[in-house]
């Protein structure tokens, strides 16, 4: 009997994405993009104001400026009548009343708010009085400043959501290139069953389960499972109950094969009684249809009985009596020669699934629903695993590895104190910040109230014994997480760095960095960690909060603050900041021995871009990396946090990537393998093993969540379960700079 690991590896194997095609991007939502999306024109398209208030020429202020004309969003400028100036627009003096959104007009440079004008002559005199100097683009965003022409605005393999979506409709992109989405047809198998949902039934009010036969039960698996593979991103076909009649199941299988299914899904009749006849059908001992079973039975609980078989679409063609199969050959020869290849090619998914309700949902979730997914075009269809501390003792199952259903609370475990808590104290002798399982209760299979609200399989292994609460278990995701309430993290605000000076970025990168601006007084460069890679996020898509809010949360002295009128979009200013500093601290760029300086933007595939700029600074460099994340006090970037191994983006991953690392450590310890560089711990702190972690770290970083495991260098000393905390404990090396700290800094 294979293992359920094996089972998903081969369904995967012969689950192909689909062809492409294209539709109104509308109808694209839920889809997976087969080709990268590129911006057909830049936004805006014209110089637009950022601010409600007066186009002005900066040359012109501070002055007073005579209004000329109003340029409304959606309506540019339009000249009072009583202007008999000349027509050129950058005449000196000028000022035009303007709108958020409205276009520049030509001849203006600069947008002054309207909360920065006062009216000399009184509201509608005619003339505004501008009090201070205004740099040229101000408040308005340039051509293209958002989205430039040809700008990679979604790539290949993306997911459609409703922000890709608009993504999309900003740009003015209506059709979509995506895989066409599988046609999975369901049926359920069973003389006992009954369509609870039948027409005659609903007809009448009286309905009850008394018009049930006494030897009938209703019929769960077929709604659930339509439902299932609908959310799993499928069309879906509805093939009914079918008897427990070989003959009839050949002729239901055979009519979604002809209707053009690419998955078929049937539940009941899998196992060894006298009544179970799918696995001779799909072998092909009653005709119509015939297929390769690739397995019959999977060592796990629920669900041994789980067929997996491939059906051929032109052994179909022949095997079909009477006219239809010339239909069917007729069709493929009018569309030769690529008919012909993809007849040979088609082959029907067929799943049999166990009849029992648990049964079937937890193996439709374990290697249907990616299946279908992997159909769709993703590059990663399996479901997604993560951690989690067992709220119970748990009895294995003797035989079999058992996928135990269970609810997550994600409240109740980071504020779990585990140390002290006598009944976890064995098991886990730190806080954790990783979510309770709770188990839904009886396991049986037939019990399907079992699946009510399940967030999670626990992935129990075969006993003997039992596992102890407050162990920590893996567990596959099933369902969207926090739907039973309970998701929520506590709030985190991080560590602010005071600005000591207006070098507020130069004093924060430093001791971020480990280093320290060369002083006469003192040799400190260079000091403790010693660090020559910067990486600097900048976030585009994060906002700065209200100024209020600022205040509120970022406890800082009104007098250190300062915010800008500049535009929002600006993190790059981080980085020439950074250099600066660096030129400033003495410390060359580039070369062999130098710092260097990468930049990441923040926003569709940062965690692989940053995981790259990170992995060639910490080849080249072989030291540490800081991270500098441009952001609002109340919220870090979680790209940032991703990278930094921190747990804000993805509760669990911290621990989860320092887990792996620590298990691939102790494995390549036996191997001797010592890839400590001299330079990082020059203060003889760190221990071996925590460099051999770190560079282990570095060698295994790739992309996406292997990203972390570079950062899990950088946070593999620190009992890290927050930014906060990390940042409270010593986390030097990750720096979020709220957004405030630096606008109005750092030009
Ligand atoms: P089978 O796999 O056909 O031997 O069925 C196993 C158990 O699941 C039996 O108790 C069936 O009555 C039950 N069962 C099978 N199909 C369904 C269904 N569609 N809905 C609810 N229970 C079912
Ligand atoms: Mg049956």
């Amino acid at each position: 009997m294979i293992s359920m690991p094996e089972a998903i590896d081969i369904v995967l194997s012969r689950a192909a994405p689909l062809e492409e095609e294209s539709l109104p991007f509308p109808d694209a939502v839920g889809r997976v993009l087969a080709s990268e999306v590129t911006a057909p024109r830049p936004h805006p398209p014209f110089p637009a104001s950022i601010m409600d208030g007066y186009a002005v020429r900066a040359a012109d202020v501070p002055g007073t400026l005579r209004v000329v004309g109003a340029a409304r969003a959606g309506a540019p400028l339009a000249r009072d009548k009583s202007d008999k100036s000349s027509e050129s627009d950058a005449d000196h003096g000028r000022a035009v009343y303007i709108t958020t959104g409205a276009p520049v007009p030509p001849g203006f440079d600069a947008v002054v708010p309207i909360e920065r004008v006062r009216f000399p002559g009184g509201d509608d005199a005619g003339a505004v009085a501008v009090a201070d100097a205004f740099s040229p683009g101000a408040n308005v965003r340039s051509v293209g400043s958002d989205i430039q022409r040809g700008e990679v605005l979604l790539r290949a393999g993306d997911r459609v959501g409703p922000h890709e979506l608009g993504i999309a409709a900003l740009a003015g992109v209506a059709e979509a290139r995506t895989r066409r989405a599988p046609l999975v047809a369901v049926l359920s198998t069973g003389d006992e069953l009954a369509d609870p949902f039948a027409d005659s039934r609903l007809a009448s009010a009286a309905s009850s389960p008394d018009d049930l036969r006494p030897s009938s039960i209703f019929d769960a698996n077929r709604h659930m499972l339509l439902a299932c593979a609908r959310e799993a991103g499928a069309r879906v076909m509805d093939l009914g109950i079918v008897r427990d009649d070989p003959d009839a199941l050949a002729d239901a299988i055979a009519r979604a094969v002809d209707a053009g299914a690419d998955v078929v899904v049937a539940s009941g009749g899998v196992s060894e009684g006298d009544k179970d006849h799918l696995k001779d059908v799909l072998l092909g001992s009653f005709g119509r249809v015939a297929g390769a079973v690739h397995f019959g039975r999977v060592m796990m609980k629920p669900g041994k009985p789980l067929t997996f078989a491939e059906i051929s679409r032109t052994e179909i063609s022949r095997t079909v009596s009477t006219g239809r199969a010339e239909d069917v050959s007729g069709t493929d020869a009018t569309d030769a020669p690529e008919g012909k290849r993809r007849r040979e090619k088609k082959t029907v998914l067929a799943f049999g699934l166990p009849g029992n309700p648990v049964s079937a949902a937890v193996t439709f979730a374990l290697v249907v629903a990616p299946a279908v997914r992997r159909m769709l075009g993703w590059a990663d269809p399996r479901p997604r695993r993560l951690q989690a501390v067992l709220a119970q003792d748990i009895a294995l199952d003797k035989e079999r590895p058992e996928y135990h259903r269970a609810t997550l609370d994600w409240e109740a475990s980071p504020a779990w104190d585990f140390a002290n808590h006598d009944d976890f104290a064995d098991v886990t002798k730190k806080k954790t910040n990783l979510p309770l399982a709770r188990s839904t209760g009886r396991q049986i299979s037939s019990r399907l109230t079992s699946m009510r609200g399940a967030e999670v399989l626990l992935e129990l292994p075969r006993g003997p014994g039992s596992v102890a609460k407050g162990s920590v278990v893996s567990a596959l995701v099933i369902r969207d997480i926090g739907t039973q309430g309970g998701l929520q993290m506590p709030r985190v605000r991080p560590t602010v760095v005071k600005p000591k000076s207006p070098e507020v970025l130069g004093a924060a990168t430093s001791s971020a960095a480990g280093i320290v601006a060369r002083r006469d007084d003192e040799k400190k460069v260079f000091a403790r960690h010693r660090a020559r890679a910067i990486a600097v996020v900048t976030h585009p898509f994060v906002f700065a909060k209200s100024a209020s809010d600022l205040a509120r949360e970022a406890d800082v002295p009104d007098s250190d603050r300062a915010v800008t009128d500049e535009g929002n979009d600006d993190g790059a200013a981080v980085l020439e900041a950074t250099r600066r500093f660096l030129r400033r601290a003495g410390v060359a760029e580039g070369g062999d021995a130098a710092w260097r300086v990468f930049e990441a933007r923040a926003e569709n595939g940062t965690s692989r871009r940053l995981a790259a700029a990170a992995r060639a600074a910490a080849e080249s460099s072989s030291a540490s990396i800081v991270l500098i994340a441009p952001s609002g006090p109340g919220a870090v970037s979680s790209q940032a946090a991703v990278v930094a191994g921190t747990d804000l983006g993805f509760p669990g991953l911290a621990p989860r990537m320092r887990a792996a690392l620590e298990r691939a450590f102790a494995e390549t310890m036996d191997g001797g393998e010592d890839e400590r560089s001299d330079e990082r711990s020059l203060d003889g702190e760190d221990s071996d093993a925590e460099d051999a972690i770190a560079a282990l770290a570095y060698r295994e970083s790739g992309f996406g969540i292997n990203a972390g495991q570079v950062a899990g260098a950088v946070v593999a000393s620190l009992p890290c379960t927050n930014c906060e905390e990390a940042l409270r404990e010593g986390l030097t090396k990750m720096l979020i700079v709220p957004r405030e700290k630096w606008e109005g800094l750092v030009s």
